[in-house]
């Protein structure tokens, strides 16, 4: 049996660690004391999103649920500053949801072709040399590198087409789709052939070109979860024009408007809003028709819904202009497709404020190091009011600042923690 088509994937990502600064100082024979030299640590590697037009399911993320970018290494003496860390890239179909999996909220839409920075490397931690000044000519510290961060997400596939066939299976959706774009979809004469969707670019005229996705598997029962159809449903939901392909040759002893009923009931089973979605039908296999009545019948059952019926025979090529002509004439007039906009907000994480400091003084500079300074750290964006707000107050419920004040810190010395530093203020 064929691996069914996956288009949602839980997965967990991690950017990598900065490298540490390092202390080091400038040696060379016959020169007594050399000036601090120790570079700087490397970035950590981000985990990047990015959409890649080959793909059409989230297979890939099948097996592999965790993801990790590469850390930065550590500065190194001659101011050597440290690599960074390679990024990772995770190459996903266009139209992919990323979605927080904890709350389900929307982080990002990749409909477009910009990278998207999923979870920040952490910074690399400064070296000694940064820390020469005229009273302190012999810096011994140098600083940690930041963690990188963990992130829990869900990847749902949304296709972005503008026009979706769906219909029975064996009606000829894939044929149709294969005569007016490039694509190459399987066609085979038995039901439940295809098993992912297909998407072609459907060349109309200089500048007139429009995407049509072939949506497998739509079946009585689809939209109760019964058979292949309701995965497939979702990536209807986008589709700004639906093209029902119904099979009116008769030959497998089905009535063509019993089918485009059943279709049209299962699109409203999983969604109201759906089954009013701009609708054209076609008429399809007319070149083996046994029974015009038939046909006729399906267009006055259309026509009466206020539709349009196309005959058409997609294997011979026959009307297929004229579908295409007005799909394309009914796009330019409908809205655009929609893009989703994220709904995720950034809260502060638990960041348990009770673990060991570690405390050093060197001449009026006092280096602070924790393993929860660093997820604290790390966890605040420094460009936002809130965000330092909330850095504050984790900071004071610490306990940190009686710690200092115990060790004998005065005003105007300088706190410096990771990649921080600010004068000590009452
Ligand atoms: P899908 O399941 O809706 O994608 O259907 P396919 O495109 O795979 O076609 C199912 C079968 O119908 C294949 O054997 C096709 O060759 C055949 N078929 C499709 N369109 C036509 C048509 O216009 N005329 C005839 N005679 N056969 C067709
Ligand atoms: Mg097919």
């Amino acid at each position: 049996m064929a691996a069914p088509f996956v288009d949602t994937a839980r997965i967990t990502v991690r950017s990598g660690d900065g490298g540490n600064g390092v202390v080091s100082f400038h040696r060379e024979k016959y020169v007594a004391a050399g000036g601090p030299d120790g570079g700087d640590g490397g970035r950590g590697g981000n985990v990047v999103v990015e959409v890649n037009d080959h793909m059409s399911t989230l297979m890939d993320f099948r097996y592999k649920r965790k993801y990790v970018a590469g850390n930065g290494s550590d500065g190194a003496g001659k101011r050597c500053t440290g690599k960074d860390g390679e990024d990772l890239v995770l190459r996903v179909p266009r139209g992919t949801i990323i979605r927080d999996a904890e709350t389900g909220e929307i982080i990002k839409d990749m409909s477009d072709p910009e990278p998207f920075i999923l979870c920040k490397g952490g910074r690399g931690g400064w070296g000694n040399k940064h820390f020469a000044t005229p009273t302190r000519q012999v810096p011994r510290f140098a600083k940690a590198g930041l963690p990188g961060q963990s992130r829990d997400v869900v990847l749902e596939l949304k296709l972005l087409a503008d026009v979706g066939l769906v219909g029975f299976p064996n009606v000829g959706k894939s044929t149709l789709l294969s005569v007016v774009s490039r694509a190459q979809p399987k066609i085979a004469n038995y039901h439940f052939t295809t098993l992912f969707p297909n998407l072609g670019v459907v060349f109309v005229e200089e500048g007139v070109s429009f995407v049509m996705a072939d949506i497998p598997g739509i079946i009585e029962g689809a939209a109760e979860g019964a058979g292949l159809g309701h995965d497939f449903l979702r990536h209807i939901d986008r589709c700004r024009l639906l093209i029902h392909v119904v099979d009116v040759s008769g030959s497998e002893g089905r009535d063509p408007v019993e089918d485009f009923e059943a279709i049209n009931e299962e699109l409203k089973q999983y969604s109201p809003e759906l089954a009013t979605r701009k609708m054209i039908v076609a008429a399809n296999k007319v070149d083996i028709m046994e029974d015009p009545a038939l046909l006729e019948k399906l267009r006055k059952h259309v026509e009466e819904q206020g539709m349009e019926l196309f005959e058409i025979s997609a294997a011979a090529h026959q009307g297929t202009r004229e579908l295409v002509k007005k799909a394309a004439q009914e796009l330019s007039q409908l809205p655009p497709v929609v893009v989703y906009e994220p709904t995720y907000v950034e809260r502060p994480p638990e960041v348990d404020t009770t673990g060991e400091v570690n405390i050093v003084e060197f001449d009026g500079t006092w280096v602070v190091e924790a393993p929860w300074l660093q997820r604290l750290i790390a966890n605040v964006n420094f460009g936002d009011y809130e965000s330092r707000n909330w850095f504050d107050q984790k900071l004071r419920q610490s306990g940190l600042f009686d710690k200092l004040e115990e060790m004998g810190i005065k005003d105007g010395d300088i706190v410096s923690m990771y990649d921080l530093e600010f004068e000590y203020q009452r």
